[in-house]
């Protein structure tokens, strides 16, 4: 048997990959682009498995897709790839529609090529699992209810614009096609091989490098965190038993302001590597410049999986967030190679002090 993941060296695909060979016998397909943002680091611990087939290309790219699929002949297609930073989506949307609009859109002209021409049984078991976010919902006020997967789509970001459309396209090939989808709509992610743009990592890997903590705002914008791992099972456990043409909502039940995450880190931080000085990493926040736009709340109710599919997240916040602090002292190396020049060119230039 085999799966094809697309977006496999990426912060999310990455884990899944990793976690989907060490629970089954079956082999993987990754397409990826390796924008900044893919590392084939993160699967180094792959190399020689010959379970893992890494393919360097473009979801866009029709013909590629189209042959690879005609070669390995998946069982199910599970999209990951995206261009996923809010920030970089306001200074350059243009890749995130042709990534997350176009691309998808090829992907799935692809896919429904393949899915027609299958013989019965495995035309009737193939499942195309879309992996999007919770922040197609727009924002939420202090009192309102966590998103349900009834909530409507109100995008506010380039990015999540462009998610949404995605999630649509995939909902349209359903509908019209027959494409049997699966969407998947899930909080912030944390955990080991984050690339370092996104709060919490950059938040880890400053503290220890005596830079300034850079905090948005008031900092009280809140989002609910699930740990990657357990977004991870709840997509397996979407693809196996989710319904066709569905969407599912997948949280950690972990809502939290960034000025308590980052305060969280800084005392772990204290506590596994006090500085020499005896001072706090705390000392270390800077209160900067708002992103423009910037959405309040983000909150989820993920009672329909849990419910339906029986899935429950293993990690809470505060075991997550020591995991992962402790992966990163760990895993210097990976850090090393993932902060490049380019990276540092892009983080010096975002942040305005207040
Ligand atoms: P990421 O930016 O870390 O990884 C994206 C991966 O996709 C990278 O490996 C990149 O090289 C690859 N990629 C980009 N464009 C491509 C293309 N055109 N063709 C092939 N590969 C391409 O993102 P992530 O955080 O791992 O997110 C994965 C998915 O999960 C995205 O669709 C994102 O919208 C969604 N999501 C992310 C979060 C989160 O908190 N990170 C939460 C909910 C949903």
């Amino acid at each position: 048997m085999t799966i094809l993941v697309s977006g496999g060296a990426g912060f999310i695909g990455g884990n899944f990959v990793l976690d989907w060979l060490d629970q089954f016998d079956e082999t993987v397909i990754n397409l990826d682009k390796l924008t900044y943002a893919g590392n084939l680091g993160t699967l180094k611990e792959l190399s020689g498995d010959h379970r893992h087939v890494f393919v360097h290309g473009d979801i866009g790219d029709r013909e590629l897709v189209t042959d690879l699929l005609a070669t390995y002949r998946p069982r199910a297609v599970i999209n990951f790839a995206a261009e996923s930073h809010v920030d970089r989506s306001i200074h350059g949307p243009g890749e995130f529609i042709q990534t997350n609009v176009v691309g998808a859109f090829n992907l799935l002209e692809a896919v429904r090529g393949y899915w027609v021409g299958l013989p019965g049984d495995e035309k009737q078991a193939f499942r195309f699992l879309h992996v999007s976010t919770d922040e197609v919902y727009g924002t939420l006020s202090k009192d309102d209810a966590p998103f349900t997967e009834l909530n409507r789509y109100e995008p506010n970001s380039p990015y999540s614009a462009s998610k949404a459309a995605s999630d649509h396209l995939v909902r349209a090939w359903h509908h019209t096609y027959g494409l049997p989808v699966l969407t998947t709509n899930c909080s912030n992610n944390y955990g080991p091989y984050h690339f370092p743009e996104k709060l919490i990592p950059l938040v880890i890997l400053n503290a220890l490098a005596g830079k300034s903590l850079p905090i948005y705002g008031d900092g009280q914008q809140v989002r609910d965190w699930l740990y990657v791992r357990d977004h991870c099972s709840a997509i397996r456990r979407v693809l196996q038993s989710g319904k066709v043409g569905e969407t599912y909502n997948v949280g950690g039940w972990n809502e939290k302001p960034n000025l308590d995450v980052v305060h969280t880190i800084c005392s772990i931080l204290d506590e596994l590597r006090p500085k020499a000085d005896g001072s706090r990493y705390k000392e270390q926040i800077a209160f900067v410049k708002d992103r423009p736009g910037h959405d309040r709340r983000y909150a989820i109710d993920a009672r329909k999986l849990e419910r339906e599919l029986g899935w429950k997240p293993e990690e809470t916040f505060e075991t997550g967030i020591r995991k992962t602090i402790e992966w990163y002292l760990a895993n210097q190396d990976w850090v090393g190679n993932v902060t490049s020049g380019a990276y540092r060119e892009w983080v010096g230039k975002q942040y305005e002090v207040q």
